[in-house]
């Protein structure tokens, strides 16, 4: 019979062992998969957003016209930001079967488990993000 103790010293060398078993990978790919098709739905549905406005003058103010080539801004940015993270998604669905996938580039420890399953793409530790984050 387990004591609670040992329970819990299961759960914590868990933890400090983040290498991913084969459920995981399989949870992770399906995550990349699922997170790229919502990604090319929005890249679809975005590309009539970052349209040059078109807009009828006598129908609409100098300020909603304003509005509108801000949103398109936004959309025109945001675009970009989703057409960069389903190129990771790319290479990580490439990757994933590999046994490079899970562990940082910076520092080669394992990626934290739950890290992975928020950003799937993850190619460096929270740790490492939070230096490049810094540095750029
Ligand atoms: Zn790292």
């Amino acid at each position: 019979m387990n004591s609670p103790c040992s329970k819990d010293y299961g759960l914590i060398s868990q933890n400090f062992m983040p290498d991913l078993n084969s459920s995981q990978i399989q949870e992770l790919q399906q995550l990349l998969l699922i997170a790229r098709t919502e990604l090319k739905q929005q890249l679809s549905f975005n590309a009539s957003a970052s349209e040059p406005v078109k807009l009828d003058q006598s129908a609409v103010g100098r300020v909603s016209r304003v509005d509108a080539i801000q949103q398109q801004h936004m959309a025109v940015s945001t675009r970009r930001q989703a057409q960069q993270r389903l190129e990771r998604l790319n290479v990580a669905i490439k990757a994933i079967n590999n046994e490079d996938y899970g562990y940082c580039q910076d520092c080669d420890e394992p990626i934290n488990y739950r890290r992975l399953q928020v950003q799937p793409e993850a190619v460096v530790c929270l740790t490492c993000q939070q230096k490049r984050d810094i540095s750029t």
